[in-house]
This record gives structure tokens, sequence and C-alpha cells, in this order.
């Protein structure tokens, strides 16, 4: 089987090979970019950001150049910012080190901020035609099943396994087209869940299949409950002239938490949920606003955002203030409305900032 599994794979591949617009790419910034992009997000999802991003950022010194804001506002809407960051910091390393040019070896590659195993695999095979097996989540369902691996596939030993059978499964002579081969395999036939083992042409040595496994395999460790948070943001506006009235008081975050260097309205976390009577009677109320007169004009429904470890739970109360300055709490600072789409805001806020009709 594993002498075959390369040339049943790549024969399925040639028949079913999806048309995306980074097939084939072998620019290491680009492949790079999209092996990052791609990270949990649907590739129709990720497509449209990597043509964005390329679009902005032909190149890697333009990138490392930009300000960290504005590779932020790119990434808007993706979540996990935590890789924008590094694709930005990684994006210096690269014009101060390595002289721009992008580094062409597997472990000069792996050492990059914000490249693991993985990464530093596909880059290696799609841009260099390296001989290294990129195991993802794709590869591990598909060999879990396969060969029936009982071994949770996110735990160390099993990522082991399945990295040095992926390696040796590899077509050391199409490293780019195998890997390629197992994302779209994976993707469209060996599906997470409902997989087509109908048109599989694994079908007759699947493990999973012949033992009617494949609802079961991969196995998988349970994950650690989700921390619940529960946010308070208050836009507030000036209650003067139409000048006062179209501003707004913003924040850019700067603490060791989650969003580092996004920007939100003043917050107040509590330990669930408060209406604007109860929130507004708290000791961090009257610490954030002091004894400023804050007029309530509405409070939103609640809206959700899921992390991978934390649940945050959100409220917006929409408020007016007699002196936009007095009150503007330090740290943070009053900006026109209108400019509210220079500023990258986390899923949950920009959600709100729909409703509450501001973009
Ligand atoms: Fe996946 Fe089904 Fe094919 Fe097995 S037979 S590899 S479970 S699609």
């Amino acid at each position: 089987m594993r002498k075959n599994f390369s040339r049943i794979l790549l024969g399925w591949y040639t028949e079913n090979k999806r048309n995306l617009s980074f097939i084939g790419e072998k620019n290491p910034y680009y492949v790079w970019l999209r092996e990052i992009i791609l990270q949990q997000t649907r590739v129709e999802h990720g497509e449209e950001y990597y043509l964005r991003f390329i679009k902005k950022f032909p190149a890697i010194h333009l990138l490392a150049n930009a300000k960290e804001d504005a590779v932020l506002k790119m990434w808007e809407g993706l979540g996990y910012y935590t890789r924008a960051r590094n694709l930005h910091a990684t994006a210096k390393i690269i014009r101060d080190q390595y002289n721009g040019k992008f580094p062409e070896k597997y472990d000069d590659i792996l050492r990059l901020k914000g490249i693991g195993p993985y990464t530093a695999a596909a880059i290696a095979a799609y841009a260099f035609g390296l001989p290294y097996a990129a195991a993802d989540a794709n590869v591990k369902r598909i060999l879990a099943r396969i060969f029936g691996m009982r071994d949770p596939v996110n735990s160390p030993e099993a990522e082991k396994k399945i990295l040095v059978l992926a390696q040796k499964l590899l077509d050391k002579n199409n490293p780019a087209v195998f890997n390629q081969a197992m994302m779209d395999f994976g993707a469209g036939v060996c599906k997470p869940v409902n997989p087509l083992c109908d048109v599989c042409p694994f079908q007759n040595v699947c493990y999973a299949f012949q033992n009617d496994l494949t609802d079961v395999l991969p196995l998988k460790l349970k994950q650690p409950k989700k921390k619940k948070r529960y946010f308070h943001f208050f836009v507030i506006h000036g209650r003067g002239g139409n000048k006062e009235k179209n501003t707004v008081i913003i924040h850019k975050r700067t603490m060791k938490d989650i969003w580092i260097n996004m920007f939100q309205f003043p917050l107040i976390e509590e330990k669930r949920i408060l209406s604007f009577q109860n929130i507004h009677k708290t000791a961090a109320y009257k610490q954030l606003f002091k004894k400023s007169k804050l007029i309530l004009q509405s409070e939103s429904k609640i809206f959700y955002q899921e992390l991978t470890h934390q649940s945050i739970k959100a409220k917006f109360f929409l408020l007016e203030a007699e002196k936009m300055d007095i009150i503007c709490p330090p740290g943070m600072f009053v900006t026109d409305q209108k400019k509210l789409t220079n500023y990258a805001f986390p899923g949950i806020v920009r959600e709100s900032l729909k409703e509450l009709q501001y973009f």
C-alpha cells in the first residue's frame, strides 16, 4: 500500500485538482503568505485575503516597511491576529538578516518567527521543490483513516508518527504536487464529516472504511474548556454640534491579552453580562469615567465571538457625553466616526459597528 499510495493519490489529483489562484505559485513570499492565511481559514475566504494582501504588499520589503496598524487592518476579519504580527516581524527579519531574500533551506525557514514544521515544509516543497511532506490537519485525518492510526492525532506522539509516515509516502520527485494533492483530497473527499468514501480511490485499502470507523477516526484529545469572558463596550459620542456628535472614543489594546494592538471602545470586563443600569453602578465604571455624565442612548443585543481558547460575549452601550475631551479616559483618544474604517477592530467590535451602521 505504501508503495502505491502516491500513485493512487496523484492519479486522483490529475482528474480533480482545484482551480485556485495560488496553486503552482513558486514565489516563497507568496507561498508563505498563503500558508499563514490559510491556517484556521476556509480556502475560499483565505484566497480573497491572499489576493488583497499581495496587491497591497507585492514584495516582502513592502510588508516589512509597513506600519503594524496597516498590516493588522489588512488582516481584519481573518482572526488569530498573532499570525499577522508574526508575519510582519518575520518580513523585517528577512529584510534585515537575509538581505530581503527568503531563506531557501528548511532549517533556516523553520527558525523564522511564526513558522512551524508544517509551514516550513510547505514553503520548502512549494517554493523550492525540496522533498518535505507538509502534514496539516487534512493529512493527519487521511493517514489516520487509511492506516488505522489509534493515537489521538493532536497528541505530540501521533504528530511525530504521522510526519514520519507522510515523509515516507511523499513523492520525492514531485513534493509540491504531492502536498497539494493531499490538501485537495482532504478538503474534497476525505472530509472531516461525511467523507466521500463511495468515490474514493483508497476505499479498498482504507482501514477506517473497511472497519466502518470513518466517523470514529481520527481520534482526538479533548480540548480544555474555553474560558468565558463578558465584555461591556462603551460607544461614546459628543453631545454638542455636529462636529462633536460625529466623534467617538477609541482605545488601542496594548495589554498582554487577546487582540494586542487592535482597537476597541472603552471596555469593562465583568463576570457576567450586565445591563447599563447595573454596569454603571460598578467600581470599574466609576473608575473609568470618574464623574463624567454619560447619557444612555441605546443598549445593544449580546454579540458572540468564539476564539480558540476563549468564548466572548459582549454588549455595546451607545452613550452621549457633554465634553468629549474631558471624559476621555487616559490611554484613549477621540476620533472622527468617519475615520473608524482606518482602524483594525476585533471581529465582535466590527460586527457591532456594522449593526450600528458605522461601516
Ligand atoms: Fe477517507 Fe473514506 Fe477514502 Fe478512507 S475511504 S480515505 S475514509 S474517503
